[in-house]
């Protein structure tokens, strides 16, 4: 199928003039309208108009898209940045499990080149593994350099299992975790109540857990749901097409199984509502670091409300401007988390947090197939990201290392 792009253009004007004429030039009128209708439903997005090239087909096999990756012919100035300017609180870091002193001193070897002070263990250890986690920080060259939070076991919830929780959570709090979580997404995804139904963000059978935490004065580091697109059909629009083709555990498009996206934002907010004293750490930016403004409204709305930046830097590294913005704007808010622990990409974070290169390389093809920018953020910033505000809501994590403001 061929149209040319003069037809395509002037379809309406050109079936006005023809309607004058007679019955086989409106028909063919009609043909070329309604063509042109089809072509510019399926114009990319951005395209106004169809190009000169519309129509014809490339030589060559077209690669697909883990094969094109053209090299950028762009030359600007680059700031590769292998040590965070301040010292850091991950709290988000999923260590391995800690068997014993070796197991700290090797990963807190691999902090110390990054300028990664403290690691929050957030493993969702086992109440019955924090005793023995934290003799292995304990007996580390490391000792101040790891803390442990602990985990809710939230399996067959029923009458009576939030004041049970709550009070081992006490428990935990008095062997020396200093918050709760990762409370992983299996909460509002998948967990069952005793009953046999899901076990929702809200349920009121919890109240007494959140409250306790709130009276213990500790953290919950809370993970709710997954990106957006992971629940939309697995469509050439969305875009996380292929990381959703690459992990069949990621699709949550099934209705029968899983709730859909803002069911799930709306138990979760429903749950800040209920438990304003408690202090919220939302992991992830809450899966809203592609819709900052929906964030920015919640920090307003609940005060008690943190969250932090694990493993959504390709969001952030492609709005340098709006993150500079929000972040400026909520920097009592956000802390510096980042998930899976690779020490090698750390430095992605600090070059999109601390300078202003433009157009750079992300480590994973499968979240992002686009460019980061560095959002350069002031000092004051970075340092309430990096320390401050984790320093602040922890008041249990070791002050060694850090500067005294
Ligand atoms: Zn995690």
């Amino acid at each position: 199928m061929i149209i040319t792009p003069q037809g395509a253009q002037n379809s309406a004007y050109g079936l006005l003039r023809h309607f004058m004429k007679h019955t086989a030039v409106i028909v063919a009128g009609f043909l070329v309208g309604s063509l042109a209708l089809t072509v510019a439903q399926q114009l990319p997005p951005g395209q106004i108009r169809p190009r000169p090239a519309e129509g014809r087909e490339p030589e060559f096999p077209a690669p697909n898209i883990r094969e094109y990756k053209p090299r950028s012919t762009l030359v600007v100035p680059e700031h590769k940045v292998p040590r965070a300017k301040f010292p850091v609180v991950d709290i988000h870091g999923h260590p391995p499990r800690l068997t014993g002193p070796e197991v700290v001193n090797t990963v807190g070897d691999s902090m110390s080149p990054l300028n990664l002070q403290v690691m929050v263990n957030a493993n969702a250890t086992p109440s019955a593994d924090i005793a023995s986690s934290l003799a292995a920080i304990a007996a580390s060259r490391y000792k101040d350099r790891m803390v442990m939070f602990t985990s809710l076991d939230l399996r067959n919830v029923g009458p009576g299992s939030g004041q049970k929780i709550a009070a081992q959570l006490e428990a935990d709090v008095k062997a020396g975790a200093l918050g709760v979580g990762e409370i992983m997404k299996s909460f509002g995804l998948t967990i069952k109540k005793a009953d046999g139904t899901r076990l929702k963000l809200d349920d009121p059978e919890l109240d007494p857990v959140w409250e306790k935490a709130a009276a213990l004065n500790i953290p919950v580091f809370l993970h709710v749901a997954d990106p957006s697109e992971f629940f939309k059909p697995l469509d050439y629009n969305n875009e996380r097409w292929l990381e959703l083709a690459l992990y069949r555990d990621r699709r949550y498009q099934d209705r029968e199984r899983f709730p859909d996206f803002e069911t799930l934002m709306a138990e979760r907010d429903h749950l800040f509502e209920k438990h304003p004293r408690t202090t919220w750490i939302l992991a992830h930016l809450g899966w809203h670091a592609q819709d900052l403004a929906r964030l920015g409204r919640m920090f307003d709305k609940y005060p008690t409300l943190h969250s932090e930046v694990g493993a959504v830097l390709y969001d952030i590294g492609r709005q340098p401007r709006m993150a500079r913005e929000f972040f400026t704007k909520y920097q009592d808010r956000i802390l510096f988390g980042k998930d899976s622990y690779q020490p090698d990409e750390y430095p992605y974070y600090w070059r999109v947090f601390e300078t202003n290169d433009e157009y750079f390389d992300y480590y994973r093809d499968y979240h992002a197939f686009w460019k980061l920018y560095g959002a350069g953020f002031p000092d004051a910033v970075l340092k309430k990201l990096y320390y401050q505000n984790a320093l602040r809501l922890i008041p249990g994590i070791p002050r060694a290392g850090f500067p005294a403001n």
